[in-house]
C-alpha cells in the first residue's frame, strides 16, 4: 500500500498550527485578489537552496522557478515546450514583476555533472542535454592550470549565474522592460555549509557577501 510521507504530513500539521495562524488573513487576502510578487527567483532544484527559506519570504511574495543549476535557456521561439520561458513569460507580461533573481549555489550537483563529464544517468540523458545549454557553440570550458576541481567548480557555479542574466536578455519583453528601467536582473549565490548570501555587483563581476556589505543596523 502506498503511503504519503509521514513527514510531510507531520509539516503540514507543524504548520497549520504554528505558520497558519499567522498567515490565514494572509492567504484569504491572495486567494481573493491574487497574487502579485514582486520578486521572481531562478533557483536550483537543490533541496538545501530553498529561496523561500533563505529569504525568509511569507506566502505571495516570490514567483520561483527551480530546475537543475539555475539555468534560463536562450529565448527560442520555435514551438517546443519550455518551462522556464512559460513561466518568464507570466511572471513579466502578467505579475510585471520588478526583479528577476538569479540564485546560484555552492556544490551545486548539475554543475559538478557538467564538469566531472559524467556518463548518463538514463538513455535520454536530460542532465547533460539540460546543462549542454550552459556551454556557447564553440567554446570550451575546462579546468584551467593550477585550478583545484573545487576552485573550477565554483567558478561554473558563479558561471552559471552570468550565463542565466546573459540569457534572460535575449526575451525580448525581458530587454524591453529592464531598458526602460522597469526591470531589474540580479545575481546571488548561497554558500551552502556557511547559509551565507553573495550578491553580483554587475560593476565589478564580483558577488559580495551580504553580511560584509550590509552589516546589520
Ligand atoms: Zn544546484
Amino acid at each position: 500500500m502506498l503511503t504519503f510521507p509521514q513527514q510531510l504530513i507531520n509539516g503540514y500539521r507543524a504548520f497549520q498550527t504554528q505558520r497558519l495562524p499567522t498567515e490565514q488573513s494572509r492567504y484569504r487576502e491572495l486567494s481573493e485578489r491574487g497574487q502579485s510578487p514582486e520578486v521572481m527567483v531562478i533557483g536550483c532544484c537543490d533541496s538545501r537552496v530553498s529561496p523561500e527559506v533563505i529569504f525568509d519570504a511569507r506566502p505571495g511574495e516570490l514567483f520561483v522557478v527551480r530546475n537543475i543549476a539555475n539555468l534560463v535557456p536562450v529565448y527560442a521561439p520555435d514551438g517546443g515546450t519550455h518551462g522556464v520561458s512559460a513561466a518568464l513569460e507570466y511572471a513579466v507580461q502578467v505579475l510585471r514583476v520588478k526583479h528577476i533573481v538569479v540564485l546560484g549555489h555552492a556544490q551545486c550537483g548539475g554543475v559538478r555533472a557538467f564538469i566531472d563529464k559524467i556518463e548518463p544517468l538514463s538513455p535520454g540523458d536530460f542532465i547533460g542535454k539540460w546543462m549542454s545549454m550552459f556551454v556557447k557553440p564553440g567554446e570550451v570550458v575546462e579546468q584551467r592550470p593550477q585550478e583545484s576541481i573545487q576552485d573550477f567548480a565554483t567558478r561554473i557555479e558563479k558561471a552559471s549565474v552570468f550565463r542565466s542574466l546573459e540569457n534572460l536578455m535575449t526575451f525580448p519583453c525581458i530587454q524591453v522592460l529592464v531598458d526602460r528601467g522597469k526591470l531589474q536582473l540580479h545575481g546571488a549565490y548561497f554558500g551552502v555549509a556557511e547559509g551565507s548570501l553573495f550578491v553580483l555587483d554587475k560593476a565589478t563581476r564580483e558577488f559580495r557577501g551580504v553580511r560584509e556589505s550590509q552589516p546589520s543596523p
